[in-house]
């Protein structure tokens, strides 16, 4: 599965603390990461992450547009909810197509556990079935 991993800045050390508790899941699937949040997974983890532009520079539009091709499979996105972000439009619209395509999508820690728990149990398997 492709996994994409996004971190405010305020919420970056959460996200890292994440990862790594679940890293023997995360080592199993394909993730990718705007580009600041990528770098510090990369530093703190050593798994391998696909980096994109910095969030404010593109990034989420480029995880956007891989969401668009039907190329992600899972967002993992902790935003920050205190803080005003510049690229707030970009937020909003890579959020609007996760539920445009039904792209399972965790805001924060909480949900996140759960998807984790269930990409493990096979629970997003139908990602997988071929359409044609
Ligand atoms: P960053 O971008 O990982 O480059 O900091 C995240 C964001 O703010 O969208």
């Amino acid at each position: 599965m492709n996994i994409a991993l996004i971190a405010h800045d305020r919420k970056k050390e959460a996200l890292i603390q994440f990862v790594s508790a679940y890293t023997p899941i995360f080592e199993k699937h394909f993730l990718y990461a705007t580009g600041t949040t990528g770098k510090k997974i990369i530093e703190a983890t050593g798994l391998p992450v696909h980096r994109f532009q910095s969030g404010p520079l593109g990034g989420d539009q480029q995880i956007g547009a891989m969401i668009a091709n039907n190329e992600m499979d899972l967002v993992i996105f902790f935003r920050d909810p205190l803080t005003a972000q510049p690229h707030e439009p970009d937020v909003s619209a890579l959020l609007r197509l996760c539920d445009v395509y039904d792209i399972p999508l965790a805001s924060n820690m909480g949900t996140a556990e759960v998807l984790l728990h269930g990409l493990e149990r096979g629970d997003f398997g139908w990602r997988t079935l071929d359409e044609s």
